[in-house]
């Protein structure tokens, strides 16, 4: 038997102190809900070791000053997309803040914390407990190798993208599923000291890069792959970012940045930095079981267009924070009834955008070299529409520039014609999501989820 901890009651465990997991714990405890955070890493490696970027205006909207970063994008910086043969587009003043996400993530729990949140590092979550079709808490490993079971009445999933273990003892209502190496996309984030300022100097004058741009060069390595550098002379660090899908050779992502570093030669020691896996598909279908939810990469909660998940996972974080607080005084036990209105509220806003986004990354993997310089000499990628996309927005083509876009397509041939149909069926993804069963209806779920999957499926037959 295993042993019980915590004679105190706890309303909602969350599985993984990442940003998602940290900001609903904070969010929880501003509602008076005892919450306690668990995470398998000690306090001091808690953060992932690298510079993400995130919308600018998810920080206000969350009620979080500034973050310390060592890299922040000033208001003269540009994102300059570079094709294969060095076409550009240039996207002035991109509405993203670089973030340090050590700092973002220990602010986070800081918060937390204040408020009565309750923390546990240094403690690996084993396996679900679910008893009577409901989840009622976990079993974890301490940092001395014993076993113990924390309840609750919610256990909420924000430990990255793999189901956790008892998931399937949810039968039917077991929300998730493995993620498909199809749609992973791998990720590298490092950065490093600048030993030769001259020649970083150099090398900007000739790439036309001012301080702070990030210049981002598309298919590295198959359509989507990228790899982007920026520049910091002030603080001497120069921070670079690939990312490629598995499939599209992204286990060596790490490389892309190794040799592009060699070929600059202007960089030193080693900073910091990381890699990892990044979900890059449309929201799961069902985001929720009895007593149980799934946030962040858990939930797919990424905009798969760039792999951006952390301004979705903490945006979700704060609508499951408003559902279990009703919730929690509202019903004695949470089953998927109760938790519904965050799946549905999440699945009808941010999810849209998300799920529209896979199928531009669809569309992204199957371009050639040739297609990506057309795409970008051509005018068919086009600094405005990248602005929004960027930041994760939808993307609006004002009425007056319409025409000149439709005759940029047609001009494309088989290329505008596959971008035409991409943007529709996104389009048609995004109003599906919009529709999501607002209230829990396992057959209204079960023939939503069969047609969004049918929508996601024709995106890969255009791509290829
Ligand atoms: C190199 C790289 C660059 C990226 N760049 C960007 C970017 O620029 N912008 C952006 O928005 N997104 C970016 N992403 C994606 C983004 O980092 C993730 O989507 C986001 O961090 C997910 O947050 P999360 O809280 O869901 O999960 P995580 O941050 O992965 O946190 C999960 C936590 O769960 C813990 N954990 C795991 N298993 C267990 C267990 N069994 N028991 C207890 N604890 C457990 C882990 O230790 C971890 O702390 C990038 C990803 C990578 C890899």
């Amino acid at each position: 038997m295993i042993p019980v901890s915590s004679p105190k009651p706890i309303d909602v465990v969350v599985v993984g102190a990442g940003s998602a997991g940290a900001a609903l714990a904070w969010k929880l405890a501003a509602e008076e809900i005892s919450v306690l955070l668990i995470d398998r890493a000690p306090r001091e490696k808690l953060g992932r070791p690298w510079i993400n970027g995130v919308e600018e205006r998810l920080f206000p909207a969350i009620g979080l000053g500034q973050v310390k970063g060592p890299i922040r994008f000033a208001d003269r910086s540009r994102f300059i997309i570079e094709s294969p043969a060095g076409y550009r587009i240039t996207i002035e003043r991109p509405r993203v803040a670089e973030i340090d996400m050590r700092e973002l993530s220990s602010a986070l729990r800081r918060n937390a914390l204040l408020l009565g949140a309750r923390t546990r590092f240094d403690t690996d979550v084993r396996r679900l407990i679910v008893e009577g079709g409901l989840v009622r808490g976990v079993v974890a490993r301490n940092r001395e190798g014993d076993e113990e079971q924390i309840r609750a009445r919610c256990v909420v999933h924000a430990a990255g993208h793999r189901p956790l273990p008892g998931t399937e003892a949810l039968g039917e209502e077991a929300p998730g599923g493995e993620i498909d190496d199809a749609d992973l996309c791998i990720a590298s984030q490092e950065v490093y000291e600048i030993e030769d300022p001259a020649a970083a100097e150099r090398f900007m004058a000739e790439r036309g890069l001012r301080p702070h741009d990030a210049l981002s060069r598309i298919g590295v390595r198959g359509g989507y792959a990228i790899s982007n550098t920026s520049i910091d002379l002030d603080r001497r660090h120069a921070s670079f970012l690939s990312g490629a899908m598995l499939h599209e050779g992204g286990g060596a992502s790490r490389d892309l940045i190794d040799e592009y570093r060699r070929d600059l030669g202007f960089t030193g020691k080693r900073l910091f930095g990381g890699s990892g896996l990044i979900p890059v598909r449309r929201p799961h279908d069902r985001l929720v079981g009895p007593g149980y939810a799934l946030l962040g990469d858990a939930a797919a909660q990424v905009y798969p267009a760039h792999g951006s998940g952390v301004a979705a996972g903490i945006r979700a974080a704060l609508l499951l924070a408003n559902t279990l607080s009703g919730a929690l005084r509202s019903v004695a036990e949470l089953d998927s009834e109760a938790l519904w209105p965050y799946a549905a509220l999440f699945m009808r806003s941010r999810g849209a955008l998300c799920a529209g986004a896979e199928i531009v990354r669809k569309l992204a993997e199957g371009f050639t070299a040739e297609e990506l310089d057309r795409l970008v000499g051509g005018g068919l990628m086009r600094a405005d529409i990248s602005h929004e996309v960027i930041a994760c927005r939808p993307a609006r083509v004002p009425i007056a520039r319409l025409p000149g876009l439709f005759m940029k397509i047609a001009m494309a041939g088989a290329l505008g014609r596959k971008v035409a149909a991409a943007t529709l069926r996104s389009k048609c993804q995004e109003r599906h999501y919009r529709r999501y069963p607002a209230q829990y209806d396992p057959r209204g779920l079960r023939e939503w989820a069969g047609m969004a999957a049918m929508r996601s499926s024709a995106a890969t037959r255009i791509s290829a």
